[in-house]
């Protein structure tokens, strides 16, 4: 169990987390976002016992996460951390910088379990590739794979998928989960990209204004948003009067809907179309399957 109790951080004069307490189970998956600046990597890094604590405490099972003055080296065996900006050997292979933590004691044993992490993110045909030449989002894989090379008991992952394209991010990104909750690995994640956490956190936490502003499974989170921060993560919404926090796609035409807005502009985004409509002066989105014309007047209602 991953236990943080009122803990408080400021680099220099500046508070960054204030009487921040939550706890994580085994296995458990947890993603933290907030803002740019909110503090999520600061919260890993503090996780990891990067810095020493002023106040509060963290503990994982037995063990108090402690600092550099209480440790030579940072960090603790039964955890890992990818930073943000990955630390790899450059000049070595794939699959060296992934086999770098195990035993050279039982070479084919170690082979395979390198094998096993090239799949897990899909580095098969990189395996000799010097660490140097590969893209920014090759090397993050590499720096995940190393990571969770030795089982990690917990896994710190500071925005995991920011460097890779959309055409690995998908399946890459249902690997690496599925193995971590197979393995029971309790994962803490620090991301802007809701779908990072709606099909794969078990909770969710919202840092704003150094607090933990709210936190819930997703599901709840975005079924009930507290305010336009947290649906806004979820996606394009609209304040209504009477209504609150209202998502595009819960706003819809109908004939009889009794909010009338006047088409400004129609986006296409794939399965839909976002449309953008002036209503009483203020501007709304919705979904739409079809493109409107600018200037057409529609009914809109609201699908709670
Ligand atoms: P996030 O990961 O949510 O974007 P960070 O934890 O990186 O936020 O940063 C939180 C705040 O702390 C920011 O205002 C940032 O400028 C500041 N900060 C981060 N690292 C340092 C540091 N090493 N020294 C001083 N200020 C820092
Ligand atoms: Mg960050």
């Amino acid at each position: 169990m991953l236990h943080v109790k009122n803990l408080s951080f400021s680099y220099k004069t500046q508070t960054i987390l204030s009487n921040i307490s939550f706890s994580a189970k085994p296995g458990e998956h947890l993603s933290i976002i907030g803002e740019s600046g909110s503090g999520k990597s600061t919260l890993l890094k503090l996780l990891y016992g990067y810095y020493d604590l002023p106040h509060g405490e963290i503990h994982w099972k037995d063990t108090e996460i402690l600092g550099p003055k209480f440790n030579l080296v940072i960090g603790y065996d039964f955890m890992k951390y990818v930073a943000q900006e990955f630390d790899l050997m450059p000049f070595t292979s794939v699959a060296e910088n992934i086999g770098d933590f195990l035993s050279n004691f039982y070479p084919e044993e170690k082979q395979k379990r390198i094998n096993e992490l090239l799949q897990v993110v899909e580095l098969e045909d990189f395996a000799n590739t010097k660490v140097k030449t590969l893209s920014g989002g090759q090397k993050q894989r590499v720096a995940i794979a190393r990571a969770i090379a030795k089982q990690p008991e917990i896994l710190l992952l500071d925005e995991p998928f920011s460097h890779i394209d959309n055409f690995k991010k998908q399946s890459l990104r249902r690997n690496l989960f599925k193995y971590l909750k197979d393995n029971k690995i309790t994962c803490i994640v620090a991301t802007h990209d809701k779908d990072d956490v709606l099909s794969f956190s078990d909770q969710m936490m919202v840092l704003h204004h150094a607090k933990i502003m709210a936190q819930d499974t997703p599901q709840n989170l975005f079924k009930n948003p507290q305010n336009k921060l947290i649906a806004s993560f979820f996606g394009e919404y609209n304040i209504i009067e009477n209504y609150g926090v209202v998502y595009a796609h819960q706003l819809k035409l109908h004939k009889n809907g009794t909010l009338e807005a006047i088409v400004k502009q129609s986006y296409f985004k794939g399965t839909y179309y976002l449309i953008e409509a002036d209503l009483n002066g203020k501007t709304v989105f919705f979904e739409h399957n079809d493109m409107l014309e600018k200037n057409t007047l529609v009914n809109l209602t609201i699908n709670t």
